[in-house]
């Protein structure tokens, strides 16, 4: 019966880490993965995931189903999370938000709910280069991809420039999608000032705003100013669709946790949107998991582990940045690797877009261990005291040719 199934290729981002799992040096390195690693290269679970999972024990639940939308407090709190309290939509009470399986299956709905119900041309205009998942995503979605310059190769840097003249020639009602902050895999994310003028071209073009945010908090350490981007288009009276995921700032990776929402006019076209959400929802999986939910919310609806959590997403993005710190001084200062650095410590997030080559990176994996991606794309966060030296002259060596 599939005989004539053809072998497809290996994930570009999982494969890094079959590969590395192969390998029996010591020294090896994982730097492919996108999840936050301590000082001890281990994964971490928050203090505050594991209080609030104590009290959801505690509190000794069923598992029930959750409604096809999903916890509703969960979703509330999440909305204002992103929004925040002084939104005009979270004060109408006109966000109509869904539960999702995490950052990607609010994508998902997302691109399903706009090939269904956007009463204009189904394009999404997607930067270049982004998160690799965002193109097979939305073209199985059955919306058409297309693309928006992004990335300066010359500046290791944002091509505003290429941008705005993009976003201006986009076909007039498209759809943008725009990564919220710290922006993957480049690590490059635009300036307040920046993000007012994109604002404007998305207005003047009529265009639709769709932002994934996957790293609230992750970026600098404050979810406020993380949401910049997301409040600001809101504050502009533009309509937006948003995907957040919580499996990098509350370490939820595998508890697929997330939540998916879009600005509606007012609350009768809510409640309108509300059920078709719930029309595409229902025949893709029924209803969304319960337990990472619950841990989510215990944390958002509690004073005392929502700053607790805060602390705790400030330590991370703080030792990620420390480690661009780090990594910026040993290669320009200590070893004079032949290049310009700065891009190291000026890049925010989990990821640096390094500049490395495909045969540098394969050179890196080959000879010294290192595993990445072959877009040079390293995550900050498999960096630690104990292995940044290593990696540094791995790297100046792999430079060097
Ligand atoms: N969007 C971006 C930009 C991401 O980097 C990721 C995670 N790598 C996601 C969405 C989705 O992740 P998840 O489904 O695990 O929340």
């Amino acid at each position: 019966t599939w005989s004539a199934v053809p072998a497809g290729p290996p994930d570009p981002i999982l494969g890094v880490t079959e590969a590395f799992k192969a390998d029996k040096d010591p020294r090896k390195i994982n730097l492919g993965v996108g999840a936050y690693r301590d000082e001890q290269g281990k994964p971490y679970i928050l203090p505050s995931v594991k209080k609030a999972e104590e009290l959801v024990r505690a509190a000794n639940p069923d598992k029930e189903y959750l409604p096809i939308t999903g916890l509703p407090e969960f979703t509330k709190n999440a909305a204002l999370l992103a929004y925040g309290a002084d939104s005009q939509p979270i004060k109408q009470g006109t966000v109509a938000v869904t539960q999702s399986i995490s950052g990607t299956g609010a994508l998902r709905i997302g691109g399903a709910f706009l090939a269904r119900h956007y009463p204009h041309a189904k394009a999404i205009y997607l930067p270049s280069p982004t998160w690799g998942n965002h193109i097979p995503l939305f073209r199985d979605s059955g919306l058409e991809v297309r693309h928006y310059k992004y990335f300066n190769k010359e500046t290791v840097g944002l091509d505003f420039e290429g941008l705005k003249a993009d976003l201006k020639a986009a076909q007039e009602h498209s759809i943008v999608l725009l990564h919220a902050c710290a922006h993957n895999p480049t690590g490059i994310d635009p300036t307040p000032e920046q993000w007012r003028e994109i604002s404007d071209i998305v207005k003047e073009k009529k265009l639709f705003p769709f932002f994934d945010m996957a790293y609230q908090g992750f970026a600098s350490g404050s979810t406020t100013k993380d949401a910049f981007a997301v409040r600001h288009f809101v504050s502009e009276g533009h309509q937006i669709a948003l995907a957040q995921s919580f499996a990098k700032n509350m370490g939820l990776y595998g508890e697929r946790v997330g939540a998916f929402s879009l600005t509606t006019a007012d609350p009768e076209e809510k409640a309108r949107v509300d059920s078709q959400l719930k029309i595409v929802i229902r025949p893709m999986y029924s209803n969304p998991p319960i337990h990472g939910a619950r841990i989510a919310n215990a944390i958002l609806s509690s004073s005392e582990l929502y700053g607790q959590w805060e602390t705790e997403v400030k330590g991370m993005a703080d030792r990620i940045i420390s480690m661009r710190e780090k990594l910026y001084n040993m290669l320009q200062k200590d070893l004079s690797t032949p290049g310009e650095w700065g891009h190291i410590k000026s890049q925010i997030g989990m990821f640096s877009f390094t500049g490395l080559t495909p045969p540098q990176t394969k050179a890196l994996a080959e000879k010294a261990h290192v595993y990445m991606t072959a877009d040079g794309r390293i995550s900050m966060a498999g960096l630690n005291s104990g292995n940044i030296e290593y990696f540094a002259q791995s790297v100046d060596k792999a430079v060097r040719g």
